[in-house]
């Protein structure tokens, strides 16, 4: 069935519900821009943002015919920008469980999620309607209504004045799937008061405020690029710029324009000059990326960029998602004139949960931090499963314990949609009746780190910080009763100038249990001719303890990435060390 954008509701009653996104957009200066387009330089202002929030609600409804969406699975695939903020927080508007699609994937993967969801609506863009047509051409199970957007809902008509009324939230949430590494993706419910929290534990944490300028260039159906990217600015007032699909020579030439020496002159006779870029979060491998494209800048492009990106204009560079190469860090504070890159981790299924502070000293290499604000931590030993109490972070043998990380509060999903067993089998019942802890699968240990912790401005910044040692199903790694963190050899590999990219993986071996493997990427400019396992021995050995020294190494010209930077390592190790599962080392 089709409902075509022309039919939209004449008569919008434009009230929405008094949820706290909308409150908060209601509050910020009419005048204030929400969202840019970056090429063109559209701009959005959030005084008109409600209005079009509340006629594309109508648009739903009406699609619907008319029938209630509270509660019901709203899927869309709409490009990065203002219409995808209006679709999402209309979907939101109607109570409704907004379930963003990326256009990336492939149909299979798009009608899995429509049957999983049960979803009630296909929304597009008519960039997308074909997809979309696409998509349900195919066997679903479900049977979405497709509702096609009109282009451009910031011009949409006269905004008009909208009214906040009944407070009640319903069912209305947003529903991110997981990437699904060993079994299909899971739906990960995120109700609104979670988003809410979520989005007010950051704004503490890392003072968003209605002077920031986001650049925007993440994908917008992960955690990453949705709370952290965009419901978090729109809660603050800050202003987001859509620059998206990320290019890395593209991204240099918008973050250095308001500094070219010629930015004033083009500014006068092509409109008003580019704002700077405040804030600016990403994964790993996009800083990498910006790293290696930096250098083919010209001369002045390359000064206005460091500009653009050193502390006085940048407030905040955060990295996430993946864990942050040392090298990558220290790259990045050079480039920039001292801009620390500040490291926070989280998953979909509990949004932001440890961060790295504001002030420098409180941004330690190899660290994620502390728990943010409303967010309860803690580690349960992967041996004893034992609670690992503050002091007690070394074990008898003087070893640092690591433990699984744990959490709860008010930032943590609900349940996996229409998976009780799932969801049954990642929570544990807290023993203090305060409620059940989410078991992350994530192994961290806590170590003090004397001179960080101090600034008093950010209270939850103290105490023991947390280091991420991978997740337990991959990167942990049982080799010969010892237990090693891929992550741990990863950063060693990738500070040695030879190694480029690494992945460390666990490679099944007869007599070891598991062996060390490590997937490599060279780089030219410092190997010109081979480099064997024994100089990677070789390089390793005063830097790692015997037993986490790779056994078995593969050279590759790629590491194959998901959109976030992340290495799937089942697929990985089955692609590079089949033939090595059986054989043993001597
Ligand atoms: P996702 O739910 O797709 O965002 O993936 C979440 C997973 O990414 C976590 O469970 C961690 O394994 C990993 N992760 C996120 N941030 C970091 C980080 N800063 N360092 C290491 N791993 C991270």
């Amino acid at each position: 069935m089709s409902s075509s954008s022309s039919s939209a509701a004449a008569s919008s009653s434009s009230t929405l519900p008094r949820l706290p996104i909308f409150e908060a957009i209601a509050s910020h200066d009419p005048a204030s821009p929400a969202v840019v387009h970056s090429l063109s330089r559209r701009t959005f202002t959030y005084g008109n943002l409600l209005a079009h929030v509340s006629r594309a609600r109508d648009r739903l409804q009406q699609a619907h015919g008319g029938a209630d969406l509270n509660g019901q699975r709203v899927a869309f695939l709409v490009e990065n920008g203002y219409d995808y903020v209006v679709t999402l927080l209309a979907a939101v508007a109607a109570r409704a469980i907004a379930v963003p699609l990326s256009p990336a994937f492939p149909a299979s993967e798009l009608q899995y999620i429509l049957n999983q969801s049960e979803a009630s609506l296909l929304v597009s863009s008519a960039k997308f309607a074909s997809k979309a047509t696409q998509v349900l051409a195919t066997d679903l199970t479900s049977s979405p209504i497709h509702l096609e957007l009109p282009k451009h809902m910031g011009d949409d008509g006269p905004p008009g004045p909208v009214h906040l009324d009944d407070a009640n939230p319903g069912g209305a949430g947003m529903m991110l799937y997981t990437s699904g590494t060993t079994n299909r993706p899971k739906g990960v419910l995120l109700p609104q008061s979670v988003l809410t929290a979520q989005s007010q534990s950051l704004i503490q944490a890392w003072d968003y405020t209605p002077a920031d300028r986001l650049l925007h260039v993440l994908p917008l159906h992960h955690i990453h690029g949705t709370v952290n990217g965009l419901l978090t600015p729109l809660l603050a007032g800050s202003t987001v710029e859509f620059m998206f699909p990320f290019n890395a020579d593209a991204v240099w030439g918008r973050l250095a324009a308001p500094f070219l020496p010629a930015a004033a002159a083009a500014a006068a006779a092509d409109g008003p000059p580019a704002d700077k870029i405040t804030f600016f979060t990403v994964v790993p491998t996009v800083y990498s990326r910006l790293l290696s494209s930096h250098k083919s800048l010209s001369p002045e492009m390359q000064e206005a960029a460091r500009k653009a990106v050193s502390p006085e204009n940048m407030r905040l560079a955060i990295s996430g998602s993946a864990a942050l190469p040392t090298p990558i860090k220290r790259a990045w504070k050079d480039l920039s004139h001292g801009n620390v890159l500040l490291e926070r981790y989280g998953m979909t299924e509990v949004g932001m949960a440890l961060s790295c502070g504001l002030s420098f000293a409180d941004r330690v290499d190899a660290s994620v931090g502390w728990p943010l604000p409303s967010v309860q931590a803690r580690l349960v030993d992967v041996d004893s499963g034992e609670v690992i109490q503050e002091g007690e972070e070394l074990g008898p043998d003087g070893r640092e314990r690591s433990g699984e990380i744990q959490l709860r509060g008010p930032t943590i999903f609900k349940e996996y949609w229409r998976n009780p067993e799932a969801t049954a089998k990642e929570f544990v019942e807290g023993e203090d009746g305060n409620g059940r802890w989410f078991k992350t699968g994530d192994v961290a240990v806590r170590r003090p780190v004397p001179e960080a912790g101090q600034n008093s401005a950010q209270p939850w910044a103290h105490g023991p910080m947390y280091f991420i040692q991978g997740r337990k199903s991959a990167d942990i790694i049982k080799t010969g009763g010892e237990k090693v963190s891929a992550l741990e050899v990863e950063r060693e590999l990738l500070s040695l100038p030879q190694i480029a990219e690494a992945a460390v993986v666990a490679v099944p071996s007869g007599k070891w249990g598991q062996k060390v493997g490590a997937v490599l990427v060279l780089d030219p400019e410092h190997v010109k001719g081979k480099w064997t396992p024994m100089d990677m021995r070789r390089a390793l050995r005063d830097r790692l303890a015997n037993y986490k020294i790779p056994q078995v190494m593969k050279i590759v010209d790629d590491i194959p990435r998901n959109a976030m930077g992340k290495i799937n390592k089942k697929q990985l190790v089955k692609a590079v060390f089949a033939d090595e599962f059986s054989e043993d080392e001597v």
